[in-house]
């Protein structure tokens, strides 16, 4: 998108908002497809929580996509996107029993990975198939937060713990009819990546009735200029060869699945702000936006890096600035950044704003959620309204503390 359409946008919604680019994520779909193209039966689940707007999931619904989904409310929306529950897996961890029940009377794929919770349900329903998420214990990924397949991860059933597994499916009867990993966001190493595989393959070999292998996601995406991202052409050609060759040493045509969130949606969103505030202080020089990490959290919590453009002045002198949010705590966007000169009122853009930015958003500091506004066949189609004050209060509950009655609990 151009730089004039997004100021459009500002002008005719307000600030801040969401913008997203549904060419981007159309592309970056084929992108990952065709990388796959030489394996028989292909899967993407799309990840919900990155991203979990109903428009957005129709969309992917378009593309032929599934959907990866955390919750059982995940689960509710992508019915309500008018997915089939075939298209649906629901992924969770630490949910209780019940969530996982609920979601099998919907109809969808169980994703189950703790061994108490897959020795209970198979006990009650055996006849329901199951996936079950291994832990290979392959190390990916930059960030401890964000790097799930580590020995002390809470994620997944241990390599380790396959044979206690397999008694447990023995005992029940039940059958497991995918086999899945998803080791953390962030691959750089596409050999961590087949190592990986390699030991699903091994263990897949175990499990006489699948259907799919399941390779979670991880994609990285590049954050800014010479950033090294996940070469997905290269690993879609070496990791479709391991596939095909297991599935004929397995003497069936799997089907190969993958779940991807951040790679899918993150550089199609952008997140315009209005600068409030130049603050030139004895050290630094400031520009306050009229947002905060209620609305964009990833660089105070992950310290993630987004590209800040000043799409009111591209052709300003460049200059360095501290870019920070309104909320009253440490609210950094970035550090010393250089950009193009910033006067109050002008627009900044975060790039790589379409993965967990709105949907890690909050009400901290009782401000109102953005809007988000999807840009497809070059028209501006608003897909949330920016929050009123209304939406702040409406769950709360106020307690009448001149009545009598009240007065005589306090004491
Ligand atoms: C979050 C998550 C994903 C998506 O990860 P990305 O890094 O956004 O691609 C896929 N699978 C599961 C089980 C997840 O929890």
């Amino acid at each position: 998108m151009v730089k004039k359409q997004l100021l459009k946008i500002v002008e005719e919604f307000g600030s801040p908002i969401y913008v997203y680019d549904a060419e981007k994520i159309v592309s970056q779909y084929n992108r990952l497809t065709d990388a796959f193209k030489d394996v028989k039966q292909l899967k993407i689940n799309y990840a919900v929580k990155a991203l979990s707007n109903i428009s957005i999931l129709k969309l992917f619904k378009t593309l032929g996509s599934g959907i990866d989904t955390v919750s059982i409310q995940e689960v509710q929306l992508g019915l309500a996107a008018g997915f089939l529950p075939e298209q649906i897996i629901f992924t969770p961890n630490g949910v209780s029993l019940d969530e996982i029940e609920e979601a099998t009377k919907l109809g969808v794929q169980i994703n189950i990975d703790n061994l108490s919770i897959l020795e209970q349900f198979g006990t009650k329903h055996p006849q329901v198939p199951v996936c079950i998420r291994i832990n290979p214990h392959v190390m990916a990924g930059g960030n401890s937060n964000i790097s799930v397949g580590h020995i002390d991860s809470k994620f997944g059933i241990s390599i380790h713990q396959i044979p206690h597994l397999l008694r447990i499916v023995e005992n029940t009867k039940m059958t497991i009819n995918g086999i899945h990993m998803h080791t953390g966001s962030d691959i750089l190493d596409i050999d961590v990546f087949l190592y990986a595989s390699e030991i699903l393959f091994e263990t897949a070999k175990q499990f006489k009735n699948l259907e799919f292998v399941d390779f979670g996601s991880g994609f990285k995406v590049p954050y800014k200029p010479g950033d090294i991202e996940t070469n997905i052409e290269e690993l879609g050609k070496k990791l479709s060869e391991k596939f095909n060759a297991f599935c004929k040493e397995y003497g069936k045509d799997l089907t190969l699945a993958f779940e991807p969130g951040k790679f899918l949606v993150s550089e199609s969103g952008s997140f315009l702000t209005k600068v409030n505030a130049v603050k030139q202080t004895t050290s630094t020089v400031f520009a306050q936006v009229d947002s905060g990490f209620n609305h964009l959290i990833r660089p105070m919590f992950y310290g993630s890096h987004h590209e800040i453009v000043n799409i009111s002045n591209p052709n300003g002198r460049e200059r360095f600035y501290t870019v920070v949010g309104y909320i009253c705590e440490t609210d950094t966007f970035g550090n010393n950044r250089r950009i193009n000169e910033i006067n109050e009122g002008d627009i900044l853009c975060f790039k790589n704003a379409g993965a967990y930015c709105f949907s890690m958003s909050s009400n901290y500091n009782s401000r109102f959620r953005p809007a988000e506004v999807l840009w497809y066949n070059k028209k501006a189609h608003l897909i949330r309204k920016r929050e009123t004050f209304d939406d702040i209060i409406k769950n709360q509950i106020d307690i009448d503390f001149t009545s009598k009655k009240d007065k005589v609990l306090v004491g």
